[in-house]
């Protein structure tokens, strides 16, 4: 049974408890390792990004927490990079590079900022044009190996959060197909480690984790492989169904 998570937040950005909490329930539900990755700066949607004071604050805290805790768990300092974060990361010790949103000018708007949003993004953005605004996004996913370097690369497919049950578009369609393969031919360049992360399933309605089981089949063969993550917000969804996918997982520790 795997119990190591390293896709997880706090209070010093949109997490809903502080990163002790988390510790704690990490130490009570049995897991040997806890990294953070708390959002790192982005110059725009300051509510979920940690601001310039609380990154140091976050990187100080978690450093403590990893002396006071050391004989019970081992705790890692991450980071969840967006593609157009402008924070240095270079003192973090491993990146969740990850695409949240599409870029009009001054304007950014996030794909899994909800059905509404999403709504608005298709249809005011793309003409009504849903494969054109997935095409785009997986086109932002591309470039997170080259632009952020990242140790793991965050919910491959996060686009289709709001999408259960074909609402806004069709998974099968070979527009969106091309789409994803594309964006993992080129990542696979740069980056050969990807999570299966069961967040969409824990706060969206998903049925299946990012990515898709299809994907997922396609990144292996081409020499990807994958680490569980829950993209947990609280304490009680860490590890979340990770005994269910446990089988898709070629590591269980990030460094090793
Ligand atoms: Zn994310």
């Amino acid at each position: 049974m795997i119990r190591r998570d390293y896709h997880t937040y706090t209070t010093f950005c949109d997490g809903k408890c502080t990163a002790e909490k988390m510790v704690c329930a990490a130490i009570s539900f049995g897991m040997d390792e806890i990294g953070f990755s708390g959002h790192a700066h982005q110059p725009f949607d300051f509510d979920y990004c940690m601001s310039k004071e609380n990154s140091s604050a976050y990187r100080a805290e978690v450093r403590r927490l990893k002396e006071k805790y050391a004989d019970r768990i081992k705790l890692y300092l991450g980071a969840e990079c967006d593609l157009f974060t402008d924070e240095d990361m270079s003192a973090y010790e491993y990146i969740i590079g990850s695409a949240h949103y599409l870029k009009f000018g001054d304007e950014y708007i996030a794909v899994d900022a909800g059905a509404d949003t999403l709504k608005y993004l298709i249809d005011g953005k793309f003409g009504g044009d849903a494969m054109a605004m997935c095409e785009e996004y997986f086109k932002n996913v591309s470039m997170i190996g080259k632009t952020l370097h990242p140790t793991v690369v965050g919910h491959f497919d996060l686009v289709k959060k709001y999408n259960a049950g074909g609402r806004f578009f069709d998974e099968s369609d070979p527009r969106y197909v091309a789409a994803w393969k594309s964006a993992a031919d080129e990542l696979l360049k740069d980056c050969k480690l990807f999570e299966i992360n069961t967040g969409g399933i824990a706060r969206a309605r998903q049925t299946e984790p990012y990515p898709s089981p299809e994907i997922i089949e396609y990144i292996k063969a081409r020499g990807g492989r994958f680490i569980l993550s829950s993209d947990s917000h609280r304490a009680d969804t860490l590890c979340f169904m990770f005994d269910e996918y446990e089988r898709y997982a070629d590591k269980t520790r990030l460094f090793e």
